[in-house]
């Protein structure tokens, strides 16, 4: 069975993204988590409205897991 080339080479643009850089301005880490936008922003108000969802390097994860931590006590969820 010859299936024809072309339909077996058109795979879903989703299925693999290469590594993001990290939302936060000045940084061009890479990034290991992402996050809604609207979250990210409780920590770092200068990220930019392009996306809905910002990609944080390690450093800014870190960062903003700090920074975001009293809000996150009142839904202790233990991870
Ligand atoms: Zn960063």
């Amino acid at each position: 069975m010859a299936a024809p080339e072309g339909s077996a080479a058109r795979r879903s643009p989703r299925a693999r993204e290469g590594p993001q850089n990290c939302s936060v301005p000045d940084c061009s880490a890479e990034a290991v988590r992402s996050l809604a936008l609207a979250e990210a922003k409780k920590a770092f108000s200068s990220l930019p409205d392009a996306e809905r969802r910002a990609h944080l390097c390690r450093e800014h994860y870190r960062a903003w897991k700090k920074a975001t931590k009293k809000d996150r006590d009142l839904k202790r969820l233990g991870w």
